[in-house]
């Protein structure tokens, strides 16, 4: 899951950054029409946010209890589980 989400990030950061340098062409072009390129480069911010939103929650989960853990610590702050390094 976490491998997928960082994919999922990764692939949507680079489709961001290949769009919005299409999008820059066209302006250099002299060619205004960047609705579509626009919208697909929002499409892909959510996107970014979302998984790495998604791969942050996903860093450290509790093995024993299932709980979110923001900062990998040696024990599990809600249950007192050893987490494995
Ligand atoms: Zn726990």
């Amino acid at each position: 899951m976490k491998r997928v989400l960082f994919w999922i990030w990764v692939c949507s950061l680079s489709a961001f950054l290949i769009d919005w340098a299409a999008v820059g062409l066209m302006l250099l072009r002299g060619d205004y029409d960047i609705m579509a390129g626009a919208v697909v480069g929002g499409i892909f911010v959510i996107l970014l946010l979302v998984s790495g939103v998604g791969y942050k929650l996903c860093n450290g989960k509790c093995p024993n209890c299932g709980k979110v853990l923001f900062e990998r610590d040696e024990f599990c702050p809600h249950c007192g589980e050893k987490l494995a390094k």
